[in-house]
């Protein structure tokens, strides 16, 4: 078979390229060895009618407009702005730190002032910061990071917070204020029939063909194209050259709980100290979904099992810099996207990734 690209996945990275490429008059071919679109971003009805993420929850935030823009092509949004509490010994608090945070735990009443003061006195100041536990000791001192990074981190990832970059745990802010979001972008929004629906408009233009429950291995070989848009493990397109290239997984256990309309009281409760599980979402709170009963997930890091997280030590990094060498040297094929690029991107930015990509690519074919 004969094409002008080949597109190997269909998430965030694969579709983009895809529908851009596809709109700019090339034919393209989109494939994935899971038998949905998507990626993680999959989401689908429970066999209880409750729309629910496979993956983990995912929840859309951005501060590119651009990105909305595009994305509102294939979607009408649902604005939600996302909640999260941590579970310590019994007593629930606002996750990322805030004032309410040091307040209840602590038994203080500060107001913003004396929060400022207060970690400015509890903070461990680390220059230059090298790895998570700078960043957590810089912003927060040891106590806070122990009671709400250090055990949530070894669990996530296996690893020790001075063992990961500082990209890791610095994800999450620390507030002085009681703003009680976990993000704060401009743009909040959940997709209003859901991230499955979405990918399903993007996907269906004249020029894309879509054959899911394929391995590229499989089909490399049965099809000619110009160029290939890569989204997968970069160390496995590779054949593993340099060795395996660590990605941390999860075990994702759902469950539906009849005649139960509401389980907790947030969207997510992350559990830095207790139990084998990093945090519990109930979807019913991404998606604003109404039915009698509700369908949460428990998340269970592991390491082995389907690739979801890059693992951000400098040691993987290095190794990820020797499969990128080679990338480059790989002619007519692009790496794009979390896995491709070994990179802890979101949502949003793996789009403005994927469209820069594309954008660049028909530059390119102009010029030649
Ligand atoms: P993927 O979604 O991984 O897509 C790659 C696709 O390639 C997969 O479908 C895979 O099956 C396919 N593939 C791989 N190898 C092959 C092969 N050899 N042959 C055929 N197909 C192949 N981001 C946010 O912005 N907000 C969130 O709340 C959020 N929550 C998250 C929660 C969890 C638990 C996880 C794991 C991630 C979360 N993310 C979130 C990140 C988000 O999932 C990613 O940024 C995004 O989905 C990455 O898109 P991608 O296309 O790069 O990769
Ligand atoms: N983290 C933590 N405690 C928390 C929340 C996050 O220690 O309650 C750290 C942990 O290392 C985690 C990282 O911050 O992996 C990033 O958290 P985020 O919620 O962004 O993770 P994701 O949603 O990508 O799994």
């Amino acid at each position: 078979m004969k094409c002008d690209i080949m597109v190997v996945g269909a998430g965030f990275a694969g579709s983009v390229i895809a529908e851009r490429l596809a709109s700019a008059g090339r034919s393209v071919i989109v494939i994935d060895k899971r038998t949905h679109v998507g990626g993680n971003a999959f989401d689908e009805y429970d066999r209880a009618g409750v729309l629910i993420h496979r993956y983990g929850p995912h929840i859309f935030h951005t501060n590119a407009q651009h990105v909305l823009d595009y994305l509102s092509r294939f979607t009408g949004w649902r604005f939600y702005e996302h909640k999260v509490l941590a579970f310590v010994e019994g007593t629930l608090y606002p996750m990322p730190i805030n004032q309410n945070t040091i307040n209840w735990l602590y038994g203080l009443s500060l107001d913003e002032a004396g929060v400022v003061a207060f970690l400015e006195r509890v903070r461990e100041k680390r220059n230059p910061v090298h790895s998570s536990e700078d960043i957590v000791l810089n912003r927060v001192g040891a106590d806070l990071c122990d009671t709400f990074f250090r055990n949530y981190t070894r669990k996530q990832w296996g690893l020790d917070l001075a063992q990961l970059s500082p990209i890791v745990a610095g994800r999450i802010p620390v507030r002085t204020n009681t703003d009680d979001r976990y993000f704060t972008d401009t743009y909040q929004n959940m997709p209003g029939d859901g991230f499955t629906a979405m990918f399903t408009r993007m996907l269906d233009h004249p020029n894309i063909r879509l054959e899911l429950g394929v391995h590229f291995h499989d089909v490399r070989p049965r099809v000619v194209t110009r160029a290939i848009f890569y989204t997968g493990p970069i160390d496995e397109y590779f054949g593993f050259c340099y060795g395996h290239l660590p990605y941390r997984s999860l075990r994702f256990e759902h469950q539906h709980l009849s005649g139960k309309a509401q389980y907790q009281t947030v969207g997510t409760v992350n559990y830095p100290n207790d139990f084998e599980f990093t945090r519990i979402t109930e979807f019913k709170y991404l998606t604003g979904q109404v039915h009698c009963g509700t369908s949460i997930v428990r998340e269970y890091p592991q390491s082995n099992g389907d690739p979801y997280y890059p693992v951000l030590t400098a040691q993987n990094q290095e190794l990820y810099l020797k499969y990128r060498m080679l990338a480059e040297r790989e002619s007519n094929v692009y790496f794009i996207g979390r896995l491709a690029e070994y990179k802890y991107y979101n949502m949003d930015q793996v789009v403005a990734a994927a469209l820069k990509a594309a954008n660049l690519y028909l530059q390119e074919q102009e010029r030649a």
